[in-house]
């Protein structure tokens, strides 16, 4: 029999995970990517010896990523060399007063001790029950597609949800166990970047806080596209055909069953399609109106996470005092999040990330140089030029060196600079959004986007912007969800 067609738009974890699923399943699966070169948000280019991961940095939650590979008979040791960060991250406070969060659980509670008295009982509290919200949403809710309520209605998810108060405020939950200052903001960190403001998100994401400071901060030595690499490869050996510079243009729907897809000038006939790029252009670019799911006033109503301005910087000397993570609260981030979310302007005197994967992994610089990412997030839909991005170019790398203490600027031998624009022209990203939705809770759930289209049966939605949410290990969950779909409704 000759297998049926399914197109995947888009390269992103989402779609190699969809790919992956639907080969396996015994479709013919064609990939099409618009940019030239494969993996999404999280690309990787090389310049001058720097290799540098475009997006993700952060690898939590491995065993989501573990469970990836297993599934096709592979293990994570098979791609790449995974190693545990110690210390896992450090955040810079103003005068200089900094936390730096070990590895080991014990040595955790020890400076949460050392910092308030009393917070490592409190410590111990807060995890036990993030790790229920982490073990019940593994168990009872990340692998539900999210289309109906009463995927959620058995006894078991629905006395777990009311017991653990997962719907409260994450803010509340921080301010229950830890006064102090710091504590709160590390541990209201993991939702900020992601997304929302810590009043907006439901306390069920402070499983995040058992992820990243429980079952640790990884790296995959190579860098994050290691990750890309190895389900690409996965993809290959289960016979997906990638095909890179290659913009799929329109959704052609025939009588609901066969679907012409225009990829550059060629239509392609197929029998599925799984929409793996931003779901918002999939709907308002790619399909006719009377196909949408979704209008452009639900759209603006939405809850963006954040955009990013970001500068991949190759240094001539190695840096004193920085972290392979290393995230400078150093400024009021009440102000930084109200230009984020509130008044939707540049930010004057933000927060930022820096990440430097020199300091674990030789193979990411030349010998003595460092590679750095600086991230600073930003609202979505800014007017964005280089003058704006210089302006804070100028400010953090002032904020580093005074930190530092030595010269930096002086010492940067390559810079390249990524934002809104580029966000909205690489990715199709609506408002040049980084992370797709916020993790609010009137977005969670059964009210993310949905990832069937309601009037195509064979057309399924995957990725960030629908179910479970962003992230990679999200996205890579959210592809396995949309091919189990796709397939019970192709087969
Ligand atoms: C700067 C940054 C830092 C991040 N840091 C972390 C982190 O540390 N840890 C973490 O877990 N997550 C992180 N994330 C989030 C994570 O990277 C994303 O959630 C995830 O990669 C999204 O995957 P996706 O498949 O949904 O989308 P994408 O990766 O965006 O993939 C969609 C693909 O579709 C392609 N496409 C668009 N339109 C078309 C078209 N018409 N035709 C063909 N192809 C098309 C795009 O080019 C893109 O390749 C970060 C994201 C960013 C941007």
């Amino acid at each position: 029999m000759v297998p049926k067609k399914i197109a995947v738009i888009g390269s992103g974890f989402s779609g190699l995970s969809a790919a992956a699923y639907l080969s396996q399943k015994g479709y013919a699966v064609d990939v099409y990517e618009k940019n030239e070169t494969f993996g999404g948000r999280a690309r990787q280019f090389e310049e001058g010896g720097f290799v540098f991961d475009m997006g993700p940095s952060w690898y939590w939650m491995p065993e989501v990523i573990e469970k990836f590979y297993n599934d096709f008979g592979y293990t994570t040791s098979d791609f790449y060399d995974l190693k545990r960060l110690s210390p896992g991250f450090k955040m810079v406070f103003n005068n200089k007063e900094e936390l730096i969060v070990p590895d080991s659980y014990d040595d955790l509670k020890s400076l949460f001790e050392s910092v308030e008295k009393g917070s490592s009982k409190q410590l111990d509290i807060f995890m036990k029950d993030a790790k229920a919200k982490y073990d019940i949403s593994f168990t009872n809710l990340i692998e539900h597609p999210g289309i109906s309520i009463m995927e959620y209605a058995n006894f078991e998810t629905v006395s777990n949800a009311i017991k653990l108060n997962i719907f409260s405020s994450y803010e509340k939950l921080v301010q229950k166990h830890f006064k102090n200052e710091k504590l709160r903001s590390l541990m209201e960190f993991p939702v900020l970047f992601l997304g929302a403001m810590p009043k907006d998100t439901p306390s069920l994401y402070s499983l995040m806080n058992y992820a990243g400071l429980k079952l640790g901060t990884w790296y995959p030595m190579g860098g994050f596209y290691s990750v890309v690499k190895a389900m690409k490869k996965i993809c290959e050996d289960q016979g997906v055909n990638f095909h890179s510079n290659s913009t799929v243009s329109k959704i052609d729907i025939k009588y609901n069953e066969a679907i012409n897809l225009q990829v550059d000038s060629k239509i392609k006939v197929i029998d599925g399609v799984v929409g793996s790029a931003d779901y918002h252009h999939i709907e308002s670019k790619l399909l006719d109106e009377e196909y949408r799911n979704y209008n452009e006033k639900y759209w603006s109503k939405k809850t963006f996470a954040p955009s990013s301005l970001i500068f991949y910087l190759g240094v001539d000397k190695k840096l004193p005092n920085l972290e392979h993570h290393t995230l400078f609260f150093d400024t009021d981030f009440s102000i930084h999040a109200d230009e984020i979310y509130k008044d939707k302007k540049w930010p004057n005197d933000p927060l930022f990330y820096v990440c430097a994967p020199s300091k674990t992994d030789d193979s990411v610089s030349p010998k003595g140089c460092e590679n750095l990412f600086i991230l600073i997030p930003l609202a979505t839909g800014l007017e964005d030029n280089e003058s704006l991005r210089e302006g804070l170019f100028d400010k953090v790398i002032k904020r580093v060196e005074k930190y530092i203490n030595e010269p930096l600027s002086s010492h940067i031998i390559f810079k390249k600079s990524f934002c809104v624009n580029d966000f909205t022209n690489d990715y199709n990203a609506y408002g040049g959004n980084a992370y797709g939705l916020a993790n609010t809770l009137n977005q969670t759930a059964i009210l993310k986007p949905k990832i069937i289209n309601r009037k195509i049966d064979n057309l399924v939605y995957t990725g960030q912007l629908t179910v479970p949410g962003p992230g990679v290990p999200p996205s890579i969950i959210s592809g396995k969800i949309a091919a189990n779909i796709l397939n019970e409704k192709i087969k």
